[in-house]
Formats: C-alpha cells, structure tokens, sequence
C-alpha cells in the first residue's frame, strides 16, 4: 500500500497565511490522521487562497482589465468519481470550497459566473464586494494606468497593449512572475490509494472580464481518476484548454507510463501544437511556460514543466516533511518570463 503524499505547485510550501503550517503540511497531516483526501487537499489550498501573500489566487489575486477578482476552481474526487467546478466567480475567497458544494450537493459540473455565485449565496457563503488586497489593486492601478497614457481605446487593441504592459511590469519586478501567472493545485493519496485532487486560481492577470482558464475545466487544468491517479496544472492556462493536458497525462499514466513520462508526453504535445506566430519566442518556441504535478495510486509523483528555472519547483509532503523540489523540465532552456 502506498504511505500518504501531497503534490502541489511551490505556492503550496509557501505561504501559511499566519499559521503554522503550509498547504501540503496541512493536507498530509489531514490524510495522516485519517480524513478524506478531498477534504484534506481543500483544507491546504484554502491557507493560499486566503493568503494575500500570493496574489494568483482567491483573495488578494491580481483582477481582471477592470479590476475586479474573478476566481476559478475545481476538485475531483477519485473513489466517488464526483467532480465540479466554478468559473469567474466573484466575491468568495474560497472558490474551492463553492466548488466543493456543488460536488456534493448537486449533479451540476460547472457553474459560471451571476449562477456560480448565485448558488454560493444559497450555499451559504459570504458574498464580499471586492476580493482585491491594498496590493493586488495598487498593480491593477498602475497597470490601467500605463494603459490609459497609451490613448488606445479600441478594445482589441487594448487587450495587446495590455499584455506588454504586463510584460513589463514583470520585466521591472514589479510583479512576481508566479503570481502574473500562478494557480494552486494541490493532488493527494491516501495509505489506500484513494486520490483526489483540487486547482484553484484568480486566472490570468488583467484577462478579458469573463475569461476562463483551464483551472475550473476538468481535463484541463486537474483530472482525477480514481483507479489510475491525479494530474494538475499552473501556468499557460489557454494551452491546456487547447489540449486538455491533465486528462492527457492521466491517460498516459492508464497506459503504464510513470508520473514524469506522462507530464513530459503533454509538454511535448503542448510545444507540437503552438503554432500560433504570438506565442512563440524569436526561436520559434513557446513564450511561455506550463506546469503539472502529477501523482499515481501507488504514490509514485513527479512535478514536471516545458521550462527549467530556478524558481521552477513543485511542493511535496510525505512522512519526511513537506519540501519544496525543482520540476524536470522538457526544454532544456530558461522559463521566459511569461
Ligand atoms: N492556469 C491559470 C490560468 O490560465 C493561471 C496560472 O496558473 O498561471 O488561469
């Protein structure tokens, strides 16, 4: 039988949000004492998205063009083989746990928007006008800000214009790479070899109002399989919609591959299928970088991304502790900036 472990992207043995313990910590100190993965794997990613240390997901995550948080998530559970989703949810810091109700109390697998948040009203969550933090608005200001003294109002034009401002308030420092981009999945498996997994995100930042990523998408951004394993994803969210990565991973893993063998087969596949002139780099390779945490029924993981770097790391707990790992890369190349 396999002994207890959580995978989660590096946000996951990061931020404790004034606790003692991180996400990863917190969810295998949950399986070790017996309670249910998915509740497990919710009580860890609940710290980050409270957290507004980590400005990519729930509240304090960076807004959409009109500064307003809108949050996405899903969570999937092996053994029931139940699962859902929210999609630009506002007003709730949790959005995993919205996500969870509707598994649990609905037959429902993904809710949007005015009905996401409608049903979680009904649910009984707090609905809050503004999820931004002093900071995450401080950058949204700058960023309209740049925006505006550029005097374009065509709303397609803006949409690029907005993007290289991003990249330069990257390239300034002004915004951590992992939180322009930046998710948390967090998968995990039980001395049973029950899996479940969860991802929840505040999406890209500055998107289009109404943006959805791959994070609350089954088989984009997390896939569970009860019998087979869990695969998650942070970083080029419109790639894995394009490829629906984790299912692909978990497939691959259904056919024998190992944890680390399926992750690379997706990053190969993600770098086939970009084509498109504005997301390649002057090599004419992928401008941007995607990760996956993947673990099997037997505990067997691996954190894998199309880019090394050394903020490239995926977060494990076991029996040992949680530790934070570098992820094996497909390219042998630096991560770009975005
Ligand atoms: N994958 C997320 C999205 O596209 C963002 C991220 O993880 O960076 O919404």
């Amino acid at each position: 039988m396999p002994k207890p472990v959580v995978i989660a992207s590096a946000n996951g043995h990061r931020f404790r949000n004034g606790g003692d313990a991180t996400c990863v910590e917190r969810a295998w100190q949950m399986l070790a004492s017996g309670a249910d993965p998915l509740e497990a794997v919710i009580a860890g990613v609940n710290i980050v998205e409270l957290d507004p240390g980590d400005s990519s997901v729930g509240y304090g995550g960076l807004p959409n063009a009109d500064g307003v948080v809108q949050l996405d998530a899903c969570c999937m559970h092996g053994p029931r083989k139940r699962a859902a989703g929210v999609a630009a949810l506002e007003g709730v810091r949790r959005p995993s746990l919205v996500a969870r109700a509707l598994l649990e109390e609905t037959n429902h697998r993904l809710l949007a928007g005015a009905g996401a948040q409608a049903f979680a009203r009904a649910a009984g969550f707090a609905i809050e006008p503004d999820l931004n933090s002093d900071r995450s608005r401080a950058l949204w200001q700058e960023w309209t800000r740049r925006l505006d003294a550029l005097g374009v109002s065509d709303p397609i034009a803006r949409t690029h214009a907005g993007y290289r401002i991003g990249q330069q308030m990257l390239a300034e420092g002004l915004i951590d790479i992992n939180h322009y981009y930046g998710t948390i999945n967090c998968n995990a498996v039980n001395a049973r070899g029950e899996v479940c997994g969860v991802t929840t995100t505040s999406g890209l930042s500055w998107k289009l109002p109404g943006r959805v990523g791959d994070s609350p998408i089954l088989g984009a951004g997390l896939y569970v399989d009860g019998d087979i394993g869990a695969a998650g994803s942070t970083g080029h969210g419109e790639s894995n919609l394009y490829n629906l990565s984790a299912f692909l991973i978990v497939e691959e893993m259904r056919r024998g591959a190992h944890p680390k063998d399926a992750g690379l087969t997706a990053l190969a596949r993600i770098r086939a299928n970009t084509v498109d002139p504005a997301l390649l780099d002057a090599r004419g390779l992928p401008a941007f970088n995607v990760n996956f945490y993947i673990v099997n029924t037997r505990g067997e993981l691996a954190g894998v991304s199309l880019y090394r770097g050394s903020n490239v790391n995926y977060a494990v707990c076991t029996e040992h502790g949680g530790e934070i790992r570098p992820c094996e890369s497909l390219l042998d190349d630096p991560a770009p900036l975005a």
